[in-house]
């Protein structure tokens, strides 16, 4: 009482990968808000990258632009270490890049196929092993957080709804959701805390097919109980809640942020 209200994540580094566009810059801007130094991770759209670096500069926010394949072990050893040359810490890792490359089984590539697992499974898996170390070497610092680090993967609601003509991508993001749960045991004696959010229709670039026609757009709603396609800043503000010491006894977790799709909504009659 009295005492000056501290911004939820000020004094934490939090690096954001696929932060150029879409969920990731929504995050991104969100977490600089609540008091957060930003690491935008690209991999190609430097002027998104950039675009993202400023709108949190123009708010009076510090964030700072790398670029690496999420995909490609030594770029990301490389983006970590000149992460914390320039913040000296990282605190929280949201493991957000994420690719589809659709197509029915049958027509499928071994490509297509490796393409997304490598961007969608094996990048969350080499950035959170660098976190991981870090948030060790580091350990707790009171003054922050509860928590020695903490990781968010950006999954699905296909890790657990099947979809067909995605079979690469359904499996990503099933995969995830084991990695989460398995990362989130080994690392809670280490006061590490791992948790998924799974977002349902979430108006970006990835879906942008199937928004921007009416016809597309009417099906997507279909599939909404709550009526409504989701906005990056819907996932942006549980991903900062979940960063948070208000969250700190939730690990291992998944929060489907879905407007209600993962209900079965073609049941409701
Ligand atoms: P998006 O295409 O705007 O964002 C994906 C980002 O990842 C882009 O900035 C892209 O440049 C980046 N990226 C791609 N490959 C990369 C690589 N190898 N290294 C580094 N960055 C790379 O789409 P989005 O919807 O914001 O997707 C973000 C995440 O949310 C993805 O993991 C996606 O699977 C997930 N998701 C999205 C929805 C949705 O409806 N939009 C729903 C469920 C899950």
């Amino acid at each position: 009482m009295g005492e000056k209200q501290q911004k939820r994540l000020q004094g934490q580094v939090v690096l954001i990968t696929g932060a150029s566009s879409g969920i990731g810059q929504g995050i991104a801007l969100r977490m600089a808000q609540d008091g957060a130094k930003v690491v935008i991770n690209y991999n190609s759209d430097e002027d998104g990258a950039q675009a993202t670096v400023e709108a949190i500069e123009k708010e009076g926010g510090v964030a700072l632009a790398l670029k690496a394949d999420v995909g490609n072990e030594a770029q990301v050893e490389q983006m970590f270490k000149d992460a914390k040359d320039a913040y000296g810490s990282i605190d929280i890792l949201v493991n957000n890049a994420g690719i589809q490359k659709d197509a029915s089984l049958v027509d499928m590539t071994l490509e297509q196929w490796q393409k997304v697992i490598n961007t969608n499974l094996t990048g969350p898996f080499l950035c959170a092993r660098a976190a991981a170390r870090e948030f060790m070497a580091q350990g707790i610092k009171k003054e922050v957080s509860r928590a020695a680090g903490k990781i968010i993967f950006i999954s699905s609601v296909h890790d657990i709804i099947p979809w067909g003509g995605h079979v690469n991508y359904a499996t990503s993001k099933g995969g995830v959701a084991m990695m989460m749960k398995t990362l989130a045991q080994e690392l809670a004696p280490h006061q590490i805390r791992v948790n998924s959010i799974s977002p349902g229709a979430i108006k970006t670039d990835i879906n942008k097919e199937d928004w921007s026609s009416p016809e597309g757009k009417e099906k997507m709603l279909s599939q909404i109980p709550y009526g409504r396609i989701g906005e990056p800043d819907d996932i942006a503000r549980v991903a900062s809640w979940l960063a948070s010491d208000e969250a700190d006894y939730v690990t291992g977790a998944t929060l489907y942020v879905d407007g209600g799709m993962t209900l079965y909504p073609s049941f409701a009659e």
